[in-house]
């Protein structure tokens, strides 16, 4: 699975909220077979006259996910109800890969998390108030009760376009092995040890591991003496 980074190619016209006022996960479906941003927004500007996607994330048919806007952009999904929706299209009409369903629970569960918000506050496109469609095209029973049962943790072979989107991914997954990961490779930069003892009795807060991700980066990214000399 990869994530595709196109935030920086989208338009937006919506406007902005704060991650507080994020009370719900809509899933949608795009009812098409196959398809893309850049297959959909023709439509939505040209038929619909939106300034701004339909959609947060688009999950593709082989379980790769378009990373469309940042949650504080309010895009379109479910009319009149945005301002509060973080909304995830899987693309495809009424029938999923099992690619594109494993993602949508790594996909769920990092927006549960980021979010604050459980199970229940997962809802399919026609269970919001006041909606008549088939999107999304799904049973939200079966997808609800898949993202409440822990799963056992799986080889991370999860390729993303940019090393901040994988930093940013990365913690909000947070999980025991991820934040050790973020640790490791901290320490492994130049970074004190201290902070693997933080971790073992857990005083090392989300803040503290985003600015290890982020420093890390930035370390690694810097030239070393030999490289230097080489040129
Ligand atoms: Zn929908």
């Amino acid at each position: 699975m990869a994530v595709i980074d196109i935030r920086n190619k989208t338009p937006r016209t919506n406007g902005i909220r704060p991650l507080s006022a994020i009370k719900k996960i809509a899933r949608h479906h795009s009812a098409t077979a196959t398809g893309n941003w850049d297959a959909f927004w023709p439509h939505w500007k040209n038929t619909r006259g939106w300034g701004t996607g339909g959609y947060h994330e688009i999950i593709l048919r082989n379980g790769d996910v378009e990373l469309c806007y940042d949650p504080e952009e309010i895009t379109n999904g479910v009319a009149n109800q945005n301002t509060s929706i973080y909304h995830i299209c899987v693309v495809g009409n009424g029938s999923f890969t099992d690619a594109q369903e494993k993602t949508f629970d790594e996909r769920a569960k990092i927006a549960m998390k980021r979010f604050n918000l459980q199970p229940k506050d997962i809802l399919g496109h026609n269970e919001f108030p006041g909606t008549n469609t088939s999107c999304p095209g799904i049973k939200m029973d079966t997808v609800r009760a898949r993202l409440s049962s822990p799963v056992a943790s799986t080889k991370d072979d999860t390729a993303y376009s940019s090393p901040a989107l994988k930093d940013e991914t990365e913690l909000n997954l947070g999980s025991k092995a991820r934040r050790q990961m973020i640790v490791d490779q901290a320490i492994a930069a130049g970074y004190n040890k201290v902070w693997q003892t933080k971790l073992d009795d857990k005083s090392i807060t989300d803040a503290d591991l985003l600015a290890l991700g982020a420093g890390t980066s930035v370390r690694n990214s810097m030239p070393k003496v030999e490289d230097v000399k080489a040129k």
